[in-house]
Protein backbone atom coordinates (compact mmCIF):
# COMPACT_ATOMS: atom_id res chain seq x y z
CA UNK A 1 0.00 0.00 0.00
CA UNK A 2 1.05 3.45 -1.21
CA UNK A 3 1.35 5.93 1.61
CA UNK A 4 -0.05 9.20 1.15
CA UNK A 5 1.95 11.98 -0.49
CA UNK A 6 1.95 14.55 1.71
CA UNK A 7 2.01 12.25 4.77
CA UNK A 8 5.52 11.39 2.61
CA UNK A 9 6.92 14.59 2.43
CA UNK A 10 5.34 16.23 5.86
CA UNK A 11 3.70 18.44 4.39
CA UNK A 12 0.02 20.19 4.93
CA UNK A 13 -2.34 19.80 1.99
CA UNK A 14 -2.06 23.01 0.69
CA UNK A 15 1.42 23.16 0.87
CA UNK A 16 2.59 25.92 -1.89
CA UNK A 17 5.73 25.33 -4.10
CA UNK A 18 7.85 26.13 -1.80
CA UNK A 19 7.27 24.62 0.89
CA UNK A 20 7.25 21.23 -1.23
CA UNK A 21 10.68 22.06 -2.51
CA UNK A 22 11.51 22.74 1.25
CA UNK A 23 10.33 19.00 2.46
CA UNK A 24 11.58 17.21 -0.64
CA UNK A 25 15.43 19.26 -0.13
CA UNK A 26 15.12 17.80 3.61
CA UNK A 27 14.33 14.55 2.72
CA UNK A 28 16.16 14.15 -0.52
CA UNK A 29 19.50 15.86 1.44
CA UNK A 30 18.75 12.82 4.45
CA UNK A 31 18.13 9.68 2.51
CA UNK A 32 20.27 10.78 -0.55
CA UNK A 33 22.49 7.29 -1.62
CA UNK A 34 25.33 9.04 -1.57
CA UNK A 35 25.01 9.29 2.19
CA UNK A 36 23.57 6.38 2.94
CA UNK A 37 25.90 3.68 1.22
CA UNK A 38 23.86 0.51 0.64
CA UNK A 39 20.71 1.37 2.67
CA UNK A 40 18.15 0.04 1.04
CA UNK A 41 15.75 1.93 3.31
CA UNK A 42 16.63 4.73 3.12
CA UNK A 43 17.14 4.47 -1.03
CA UNK A 44 13.33 3.46 -1.08
CA UNK A 45 12.90 6.54 1.10
CA UNK A 46 14.65 8.95 -1.36
CA UNK A 47 12.36 7.16 -3.85
CA UNK A 48 9.27 7.54 -2.37
CA UNK A 49 9.78 11.19 -1.65
CA UNK A 50 11.04 12.04 -5.16
CA UNK A 51 7.99 10.30 -6.64
CA UNK A 52 5.55 12.23 -4.07
CA UNK A 53 7.34 15.55 -4.67
CA UNK A 54 7.16 14.89 -8.18
CA UNK A 55 3.03 14.01 -8.57
CA UNK A 56 2.79 16.91 -5.92
CA UNK A 57 4.91 19.63 -8.07
CA UNK A 58 2.77 18.83 -10.98
CA UNK A 59 -0.45 20.70 -11.20
CA UNK A 60 -2.57 18.65 -13.39
CA UNK A 61 -1.25 15.40 -11.19
CA UNK A 62 -1.79 16.95 -8.25
CA UNK A 63 -5.15 17.88 -8.82
CA UNK A 64 -5.85 14.26 -9.63
CA UNK A 65 -4.44 12.93 -6.99
CA UNK A 66 -6.72 15.03 -4.72
CA UNK A 67 -9.91 14.23 -5.99
CA UNK A 68 -9.05 9.97 -6.59
CA UNK A 69 -5.88 9.34 -4.68
CA UNK A 70 -3.01 6.46 -6.43
CA UNK A 71 -5.61 4.53 -8.25
CA UNK A 72 -6.53 7.99 -10.03
CA UNK A 73 -3.15 8.56 -11.19
CA UNK A 74 -3.20 4.95 -11.95
CA UNK A 75 -6.16 4.78 -13.64
CA UNK A 76 -5.25 7.25 -15.68
CA UNK A 77 -1.97 6.38 -17.28
CA UNK A 78 0.03 8.65 -15.05
CA UNK A 79 3.36 6.25 -13.56
CA UNK A 80 5.21 8.72 -11.32
CA UNK A 81 7.34 5.60 -9.86
CA UNK A 82 11.15 5.47 -11.31
CA UNK A 83 12.09 2.42 -12.83
CA UNK A 84 15.98 2.73 -11.76
CA UNK A 85 18.19 5.47 -9.62
CA UNK A 86 19.25 6.42 -12.97
CA UNK A 87 15.68 7.90 -13.64
CA UNK A 88 15.38 9.97 -10.38
CA UNK A 89 19.00 11.20 -9.95
CA UNK A 90 18.35 12.78 -13.76
CA UNK A 91 14.99 13.88 -12.08
CA UNK A 92 16.66 15.24 -9.30
CA UNK A 93 18.87 16.86 -11.10
CA UNK A 94 15.61 18.35 -13.25
CA UNK A 95 14.28 19.36 -10.17
CA UNK A 96 16.86 21.14 -8.33
CA UNK A 97 18.83 22.06 -12.01
CA UNK A 98 16.11 22.80 -14.79
CA UNK A 99 14.47 26.19 -13.01
CA UNK A 100 11.15 24.86 -11.92
CA UNK A 101 11.38 26.88 -8.50
CA UNK A 102 11.24 30.16 -7.73
CA UNK A 103 8.76 31.35 -10.57
CA UNK A 104 11.99 31.45 -13.14
CA UNK A 105 12.82 30.30 -16.56
CA UNK A 106 15.25 27.76 -17.61
CA UNK A 107 19.11 28.09 -16.75
CA UNK A 108 19.73 27.74 -13.13
CA UNK A 109 22.47 24.79 -12.01
CA UNK A 110 22.73 23.21 -9.23
CA UNK A 111 26.52 22.17 -9.04
CA UNK A 112 27.73 19.08 -7.12
CA UNK A 113 30.32 19.60 -4.94
CA UNK A 114 34.03 19.57 -6.00
CA UNK A 115 35.91 16.27 -5.55
CA UNK A 116 38.92 16.20 -3.10
CA UNK A 117 42.04 14.97 -3.90
CA UNK A 118 44.39 13.63 -0.86
CA UNK A 119 47.99 12.47 -1.56
CA UNK A 120 49.07 9.43 1.05
CA UNK A 121 52.71 8.13 1.16
CA UNK A 122 53.12 4.90 2.16
CA UNK A 123 56.72 2.68 3.29
CA UNK A 124 57.13 -0.15 0.58
CA UNK A 125 56.35 -2.51 3.15
CA UNK A 126 53.18 -0.65 3.87
CA UNK A 127 52.10 -0.69 0.61
CA UNK A 128 53.27 -4.52 -0.35
CA UNK A 129 51.27 -6.05 2.82
CA UNK A 130 47.81 -2.88 2.72
CA UNK A 131 47.55 -0.80 5.96
CA UNK A 132 45.00 1.16 7.23
CA UNK A 133 45.10 4.57 8.09
CA UNK A 134 43.02 7.14 9.95
CA UNK A 135 43.37 10.52 8.07
CA UNK A 136 41.64 14.01 8.80
CA UNK A 137 39.87 15.62 5.97
CA UNK A 138 38.63 19.18 6.33
CA UNK A 139 35.96 19.98 3.49
CA UNK A 140 32.80 21.46 3.41
CA UNK A 141 29.16 19.92 4.23
CA UNK A 142 25.89 21.07 4.16
CA UNK A 143 24.88 22.64 7.56
CA UNK A 144 23.06 20.98 9.80
CA UNK A 145 20.84 23.73 11.11
CA UNK A 146 19.32 25.16 7.47
CA UNK A 147 19.74 21.72 5.84
CA UNK A 148 21.81 23.13 3.65
CA UNK A 149 19.80 26.04 2.23
CA UNK A 150 21.16 28.90 4.15
CA UNK A 151 18.17 30.27 5.70
CA UNK A 152 16.73 30.58 9.34
CA UNK A 153 14.00 28.35 10.51
CA UNK A 154 10.55 30.32 10.39
CA UNK A 155 12.34 32.71 7.10
CA UNK A 156 11.84 32.12 3.47
CA UNK A 157 14.55 32.96 0.94
CA UNK A 158 13.03 35.25 -2.07
CA UNK A 159 13.85 35.63 -5.54
CA UNK A 160 16.29 37.43 -6.90
CA UNK A 161 15.75 40.89 -7.89
CA UNK A 162 18.76 40.97 -10.12
CA UNK A 163 17.97 37.96 -12.76
CA UNK A 164 14.13 37.92 -11.55
CA UNK A 165 14.93 33.80 -10.66
CA UNK A 166 16.50 32.78 -13.46
CA UNK A 167 20.20 32.65 -12.27
CA UNK A 168 21.24 33.89 -15.35
CA UNK A 169 21.44 37.18 -16.28
CA UNK A 170 21.90 38.28 -20.22
CA UNK A 171 24.33 40.73 -21.55
CA UNK A 172 24.39 42.57 -24.87
CA UNK A 173 28.01 42.28 -26.40
CA UNK A 174 27.17 44.03 -29.77
CA UNK A 175 24.84 42.09 -31.50
CA UNK A 176 25.16 39.02 -29.60
CA UNK A 177 23.17 38.66 -26.42
CA UNK A 178 25.41 36.72 -23.95
CA UNK A 179 23.61 34.69 -20.47
CA UNK A 180 25.74 34.26 -17.56
CA UNK A 181 25.74 33.27 -14.18
CA UNK A 182 23.59 36.16 -11.65
CA UNK A 183 26.09 37.81 -10.17
CA UNK A 184 23.40 38.10 -6.78
CA UNK A 185 22.49 34.97 -6.05
CA UNK A 186 25.37 32.68 -7.93
CA UNK A 187 22.70 30.92 -10.37
CA UNK A 188 20.31 30.15 -8.04
CA UNK A 189 17.83 32.12 -8.42
CA UNK A 190 16.91 32.88 -4.79
CA UNK A 191 18.41 35.28 -2.09
CA UNK A 192 18.52 35.43 1.82
CA UNK A 193 18.03 38.42 3.66
CA UNK A 194 20.85 39.10 5.83
CA UNK A 195 18.32 38.88 8.95
CA UNK A 196 17.06 35.48 7.78
CA UNK A 197 20.21 34.03 7.18
CA UNK A 198 21.05 30.99 8.98
CA UNK A 199 23.50 31.75 12.06
CA UNK A 200 25.72 28.61 12.26
CA UNK A 201 26.47 29.00 8.38
CA UNK A 202 26.04 32.63 7.78
CA UNK A 203 23.92 31.86 4.87
CA UNK A 204 26.29 30.38 2.47
CA UNK A 205 24.47 26.42 3.54
CA UNK A 206 27.81 25.41 4.19
CA UNK A 207 29.99 24.33 6.99
CA UNK A 208 33.79 23.40 7.58
CA UNK A 209 33.97 20.21 8.92
CA UNK A 210 37.03 18.56 9.72
CA UNK A 211 36.43 14.70 9.65
CA UNK A 212 38.72 11.41 10.70
CA UNK A 213 38.30 9.26 7.63
CA UNK A 214 39.82 5.51 7.41
CA UNK A 215 41.99 4.82 4.28
CA UNK A 216 42.20 1.05 3.46
CA UNK A 217 44.96 0.64 1.66
CA UNK A 218 44.42 -3.22 -0.22
CA UNK A 219 48.05 -5.39 -0.36
CA UNK A 220 50.12 -4.78 -3.05
CA UNK A 221 48.86 -1.36 -3.87
CA UNK A 222 51.39 0.12 -6.14
CA UNK A 223 52.38 4.24 -6.78
CA UNK A 224 49.72 6.06 -8.77
CA UNK A 225 46.60 4.15 -7.68
CA UNK A 226 44.04 6.53 -6.96
CA UNK A 227 41.33 4.88 -4.04
CA UNK A 228 38.14 6.46 -4.28
CA UNK A 229 35.64 7.11 -1.32
CA UNK A 230 32.11 8.36 -3.42
CA UNK A 231 30.27 11.38 -1.68
CA UNK A 232 33.07 12.10 0.75
CA UNK A 233 34.11 15.52 -1.32
CA UNK A 234 32.75 18.80 -0.92
CA UNK A 235 28.88 19.69 -0.32
CA UNK A 236 27.42 20.41 -3.40
CA UNK A 237 24.79 23.40 -3.82
CA UNK A 238 21.83 22.54 -1.99
CA UNK A 239 19.88 19.56 -3.17
CA UNK A 240 23.10 18.53 -5.26
CA UNK A 241 25.28 15.36 -4.32
CA UNK A 242 28.78 16.41 -2.65
CA UNK A 243 31.74 15.27 -4.90
CA UNK A 244 34.16 12.66 -4.39
CA UNK A 245 37.03 12.06 -2.43
CA UNK A 246 40.40 10.63 -3.99
CA UNK A 247 43.12 9.31 -2.19
CA UNK A 248 46.47 9.19 -4.65
CA UNK A 249 48.68 6.91 -3.32
CA UNK A 250 52.71 7.09 -3.70
CA UNK A 251 54.99 4.56 -2.50
CA UNK A 252 58.56 5.31 -1.03
CA UNK A 253 61.33 3.27 -2.29
CA UNK A 254 62.96 0.47 -0.66
CA UNK A 255 66.73 0.37 0.18
CA UNK A 256 67.02 -3.29 -1.31
CA UNK A 257 63.82 -4.07 -2.92
CA UNK A 258 62.66 -2.96 -6.36
CA UNK A 259 59.09 -3.44 -7.98
CA UNK A 260 57.17 -3.54 -11.02
CA UNK A 261 53.68 -4.02 -11.00
CA UNK A 262 53.11 -7.02 -8.98
CA UNK A 263 56.88 -8.44 -9.36
CA UNK A 264 59.88 -7.66 -7.21
CA UNK A 265 63.38 -7.59 -7.82
CA UNK A 266 66.51 -8.09 -5.77
CA UNK A 267 70.29 -8.46 -5.90
CA UNK A 268 71.45 -11.05 -3.85
CA UNK A 269 75.68 -11.61 -3.33
CA UNK A 270 76.09 -15.37 -2.81
CA UNK A 271 79.78 -16.79 -2.52
CA UNK A 272 81.51 -17.90 -5.39
CA UNK A 273 81.89 -22.23 -4.08
CA UNK A 274 78.07 -22.13 -4.18
CA UNK A 275 77.44 -20.36 -7.59
CA UNK A 276 80.65 -22.84 -8.82
CA UNK A 277 78.95 -26.03 -6.92
CA UNK A 278 75.60 -25.23 -6.20
CA UNK A 279 73.61 -24.47 -2.85
CA UNK A 280 70.74 -23.20 -1.03
CA UNK A 281 70.68 -19.93 0.04
CA UNK A 282 68.14 -18.04 1.80
CA UNK A 283 67.04 -14.79 0.30
CA UNK A 284 64.89 -11.98 1.87
CA UNK A 285 61.17 -11.59 -0.28
CA UNK A 286 58.44 -9.02 1.42
CA UNK A 287 56.81 -11.69 3.01
CA UNK A 288 59.63 -13.21 4.54
CA UNK A 289 63.08 -15.33 4.25
CA UNK A 290 61.97 -17.97 1.10
CA UNK A 291 65.07 -20.79 0.29
CA UNK A 292 66.49 -19.92 -2.94
CA UNK A 293 68.37 -23.28 -4.79
CA UNK A 294 71.77 -22.13 -6.95
CA UNK A 295 71.91 -24.78 -9.78
CA UNK A 296 75.71 -25.94 -9.99
CA UNK A 297 77.76 -23.29 -12.21
CA UNK A 298 75.25 -20.19 -12.08
CA UNK A 299 76.97 -17.61 -13.52
CA UNK A 300 77.48 -14.46 -11.82
CA UNK A 301 74.05 -11.70 -13.01
CA UNK A 302 71.77 -14.64 -13.51
CA UNK A 303 68.74 -14.18 -12.76
CA UNK A 304 66.81 -16.56 -10.57
CA UNK A 305 62.73 -16.56 -9.69
CA UNK A 306 60.91 -17.41 -7.16
CA UNK A 307 57.18 -18.09 -7.93
CA UNK A 308 54.53 -16.15 -6.41
CA UNK A 309 57.25 -14.47 -3.72
CA UNK A 310 56.10 -11.10 -4.92
CA UNK A 311 52.83 -8.68 -3.93
CA UNK A 312 49.56 -9.14 -4.46
CA UNK A 313 46.89 -8.00 -6.68
CA UNK A 314 45.50 -4.65 -5.31
CA UNK A 315 42.47 -5.29 -7.13
CA UNK A 316 42.54 -8.88 -5.81
CA UNK A 317 41.57 -10.25 -9.54
CA UNK A 318 45.18 -12.39 -9.96
CA UNK A 319 47.54 -14.34 -7.47
CA UNK A 320 50.78 -12.85 -6.24
CA UNK A 321 53.44 -12.16 -8.68
CA UNK A 322 57.23 -13.41 -8.65
CA UNK A 323 60.85 -11.92 -7.06
CA UNK A 324 63.63 -11.76 -9.52
CA UNK A 325 66.26 -12.63 -7.68
CA UNK A 326 69.92 -11.49 -9.53
CA UNK A 327 72.85 -13.92 -8.10
CA UNK A 328 76.31 -12.13 -8.09
CA UNK A 329 79.40 -13.75 -6.84
CA UNK A 330 80.78 -12.18 -3.58
CA UNK A 331 84.11 -11.39 -3.45
CA UNK A 332 85.26 -10.81 -0.27
CA UNK A 333 87.23 -7.34 0.33
CA UNK A 334 89.75 -9.43 3.12
CA UNK A 335 91.05 -12.74 3.01
CA UNK A 336 92.28 -14.36 5.69
CA UNK A 337 95.63 -16.35 5.20
CA UNK A 338 94.19 -19.61 5.06
CA UNK A 339 91.58 -18.04 2.52
CA UNK A 340 94.56 -16.29 0.39
CA UNK A 341 96.18 -19.99 0.58
CA UNK A 342 93.51 -21.89 -0.81
CA UNK A 343 92.67 -19.09 -3.52
CA UNK A 344 96.53 -19.44 -4.63
CA UNK A 345 96.35 -23.09 -4.37
CA UNK A 346 93.22 -23.05 -7.08
CA UNK A 347 94.53 -20.52 -9.31
CA UNK A 348 97.23 -22.29 -9.90
CA UNK A 349 95.46 -25.29 -10.47
CA UNK A 350 93.81 -23.23 -13.01
CA UNK A 351 97.18 -22.19 -14.49
CA UNK A 352 95.72 -18.21 -13.89
CA UNK A 353 98.71 -16.41 -13.08
CA UNK A 354 97.27 -14.07 -10.35
CA UNK A 355 98.60 -10.43 -9.99
CA UNK A 356 101.50 -11.27 -11.64
CA UNK A 357 99.24 -11.23 -14.90
CA UNK A 358 95.83 -11.47 -14.49
CA UNK A 359 93.25 -11.45 -16.86
CA UNK A 360 93.52 -7.92 -17.83
CA UNK A 361 96.88 -8.75 -19.28
CA UNK A 362 95.42 -11.85 -21.24
CA UNK A 363 92.90 -9.16 -22.79
CA UNK A 364 95.34 -6.81 -23.99
CA UNK A 365 99.15 -8.13 -23.29
ZN1 LIG B 1 20.00 36.19 -9.44
ZN1 LIG C 1 23.03 26.92 7.99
Amino acid sequence: MKRDYYEVLGVSRDADASALKKAYRKLALKYHPDRNKDDPEAEKKFKEASEAYEVLTDDEKRRIYDQLGHEGLEGRGFDPGFSDMGDIFSAFRDIFGGGGFGGGGGGRRVRRGADLELRLVLDFMEAAHGTTRTVPITRSVACGTCDGDGVKAGAKASTCGTCGGRGQVAQQMGFMRIASTCPTCGGSGEVVKPEDRCGTCNGRGRVRETEDIEVKVPAGIDAGIRIRYGGRGEAGDPGAPPGDLYVLVDVKPHEMFRRDGQDVYLTVPVPFPTMALGGEILVPTVHGDATLEIPRGTPSGRVLVLDDEGLEDPRGRRGRGDQHVQVVVDVPRKVSDEERALLEQLAELHGDRVQKKGWWDKLFG
